[in-house]
């Protein structure tokens, strides 16, 4: 959610002034963070997840389900309780921590302190999520409930959205034709962060996304919904001029974007060599989980032709000039900038060799005074050794599909890297899934030493693929033909000292059982007769989903075969093997598409409502009954095998528990 300091956010003019001060400090603590902590080394693998809920209101009688501006209030209440877990309880367990987020209707969970590398720990995720949701769920009022979903498809639609109601001609900050002031959290930095967007940028943001065209959906479609002839700020007449599309649903303001849920994953590192492996390791693997996770078709009231909130967020937060944008010769400004400061990676980062310069495809601009200062390692301002501030600054703010944490200062935690891109699951069972697959998957990468480089363009390609409607199903993505290569690598494998020792056979495990997930490993040397002379374009092909999680036979055992294989080398119960295949057999699923996606499960429950009228319309009651169904497919009171597995019971039989500080 960024860095909260106390004190007072300046408006972009005034800003504007001490950018450049900013990123030289930033710059400079960063680097004091590098000397400082780059040799840092042996830290065990932790890891945690971090959940978004939204807190909707449902109304029985006029069936209206709303978003309930009540964070901070919820925020309040659950702390009195937090604190006395902490003293009341003979064990000594690990308290869930709440954040606000954007919303001033949503909430974020994780856990009380990180898991650990343990299988235990992997088995305890789910529980832990439901209590956390129980916890929540007991500080709301009656007809509120805590949903982990990921775009509310009514925000900004017409009518009464929030409670309590207001209307959206109070936008100061983002000067919204849609959504009001007050579903912004408070804490200055969020307002302060919407208007700045605008300011710098020179126009309210503008996000189209396709209309889903149904039987009766007119076409071409000009969205009677916005209030095309309001003249309350300058920038009203903005979507008239251009800046709202025909056949598209128009968004304006950076709530659309960062008032959505995801599901994030962070991972601490032995050292920063395998943060950054593990970092590259990640990137192809962001769009794919996207596209599998995909759970938000529902915008501003009407369904979209997408699936993912990934281009609305990017959208919603785009801050960049005309000039940057390449609408206009640059004149103010220093450069183009390809992407909005939401998007995916840029670069690789690893210096391991198996990643080749060749795969960092995309023209990047950059400021050469600060590579120089980067490069050259200038130092030094005493405060900077002290305080990281204006480093978190800029870090806080460059929302990526991955995103490399460097150790706080005089801390006990190391570099981290976190998973991104996920869709909230509508239920823990899911989101605990999706979360322990991407644990298992990290760990096949380190100790199978997995190369998935593919060229940096490719990923992007494959995010914007990701987001289409039914990508899981229809679509193919880029992926390297194989992850064992180049060849030396097949034949070789890392045995539980970390060292390389051939062995036959394709591709080969350590040998080695362990009760822990391992952590560090050092780096292959590089093939004895150096890369293949091959072009980085023979590295790759496209590939379904169901090929890339589920494998194309010898030549490719899939993500599931691999993390299968992993598997294979730990020490378990079989009641343990047992639940985490249940974890596993979903993510299979999904990708062979026995199971539904949320996206396409929500899609298909509008359009299959008795109200529906084929006309991409999600109305006031169709959204009243897709909340009421949402919750009450959480708490496993409504079947839904298409979506999930026959034997989900929801909490029936596991209310959550806390988990046990290791
Ligand atoms: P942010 O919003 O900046 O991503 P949060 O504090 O909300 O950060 O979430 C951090 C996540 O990282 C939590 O799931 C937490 O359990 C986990 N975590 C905390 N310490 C470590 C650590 N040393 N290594 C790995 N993960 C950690
Ligand atoms: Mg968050
Ligand atoms: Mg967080
Ligand atoms: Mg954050
Ligand atoms: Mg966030
Ligand atoms: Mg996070």
């Amino acid at each position: 959610m960024g860095l909260l300091s106390l004190g007072t956010p300046l408006p972009w003019d005034e800003a504007k002034k001490y950018a450049d001060h900013v990123r030289y400090h930033g710059i400079s603590q960063f680097l004091n963070i590098w000397d400082r902590l780059k040799d840092r080394t042996g830290d065990e693998l932790m890891w945690g997840d971090e959940i978004e809920y939204m807190i909707v209101n449902l109304d029985a009688q006029s069936k209206n389900a709303k978003l309930s501006l009540c964070q901070t209030e919820i925020l309040n209440r659950l702390r009195p309780t937090t604190d006395q877990l902490d003293t009341n309880t003979d064990e000594c367990i690990a308290i869930p921590t709440f954040h606000p987020e954007y919303g001033r209707y949503m909430l974020e969970s994780i856990p009380g302190s990180p898991y650990t590398g343990a299988i235990t720990s992997l088995l305890s995720v789910e529980s832990n999520m439901r209590y956390r949701r129980r916890l929540a769920r007991e500080h709301l009022k009656d007809n509120e409930i805590p949903i982990t979903f990921t775009s509310f498809p009514r925000l900004g639609a017409p009518g009464v959205f929030t409670e309590p109601y207001y209307d959206p001609s109070d936008a100061v900050s983002s000067q919204s034709l849609f959504v009001p002031e007050e579903i912004t959290n408070p804490h200055v930095r969020f307002p302060t962060l919407t208007a700045n967007i605008r300011r710098r940028r020179g126009s309210k943001v503008a996000i189209n996304l396709p209309l889903y065209f149904d039987e009766n959906t007119p076409r071409p479609f000009i969205d009677p919904t916005i209030p095309w002839d309001r003249n309350l700020y300058p920038e009203d007449p903005e979507a008239k001029n251009g800046a709202a599309l025909p056949d598209h649903i128009y968004m304006d303001a950076m709530g659309f974007g960062m008032g959505c849920c995801c599901l994030q994953l962070t991972f601490q590192s032995c050292n920063v060599d395998e943060a950054r492996r593990m970092y590259d390791a990640l990137i192809p693997i962001g769009p794919i989980m996207l596209a599998l996770t995909a759970a938000s078709p529902l915008w501003r009231g009407y369904i979209a032709d997408v699936d993912c909130r990934w281009n609305v967020i990017a959208g919603s937060v785009d801050d960049r000039t005309e000039e940057e944008r390449g609408l206009k010769p640059l004149k103010e400004n220093k450069f183009r900038i390809p992407k909005s400061r939401y998007d995916s990676v840029d670069l690789y980062i690893s210096e391991h060799w198996m990643n080749r310069p060749e795969y960092n495809d995309n023209p990047l601009p950059f400021d050469p005074a600060i590579y120089d200062r980067l490069r050259k390692h200038e130092l030094i301002d005493q405060d900077d050794t002290t305080s990281t501030d204006h480093f978190e600054n800029i870090q806080s703010t460059n929302w990526q599909t991955l995103r490399f944490k460097p150790p706080p200062l005089n801390s006990s935690i190391g570099w981290r890297v976190e998973f991104r891109s996920m869709e909230v699951q509508m239920t823990d069972f899911e989101n605990a899934a999706f979360a322990v697959f991407i644990v298992l998957l990290s760990r096949a990468i380190m100790s199978m030493n997995l190369n998935f480089y593919v060229p940096i363009s490719k990923v992007d390609e494959n995010m914007s693929r990701a987001q289409k409607r039914n990508a899981a199903r229809d679509t193919k993505f880029f992926f390297r033909k194989d992850v064992f290569s180049p060849p030396s690598s097949r034949t070789t494998s890392v045995t539980s000292s970390g060292a390389a020792s051939p062995i036959d056979g394709s591709h080969t495990l350590p040998h080695h059982k362990e009760r822990k997930l391992r952590n560090c490993f050092p780096a292959f040397p590089p093939p004895e007769e150096g890369w293949p002379n091959e072009c980085v374009q023979n590295e790759y092909e496209e590939l379904t989903m169901d090929e890339i999680i589920n494998g194309t036979g010898a030549q490719f055992p899939g993500l599931l075969g691999l993390v299968r294989e992993y598997l294979t080398t730990l020490d378990m119960e079989e009641d343990e093997i047992r639940k985490i295949e249940a974890y596993l057999d979903l993510v299979k699923r999904r990708a062979n598409g026995t199971l539904k996606t949320p996206a396409t499960w929500i899609r298909e429950f509008v359009r299959s409502h008795p109200a529906y009228k084929f006309d991409s319309v999600v109305s006031q009651e169709i959204n009243y009954d897709l909340m009421v169904a949402v919750d009450e497919i959480e708490r496993g009171i409504r079947r839904v095998p298409d979506l999930l597995p026959t034997d989900y019971t929801g909490g029936a039989h596991d209310q959550g528990t806390l988990t046990k500080k290791s």
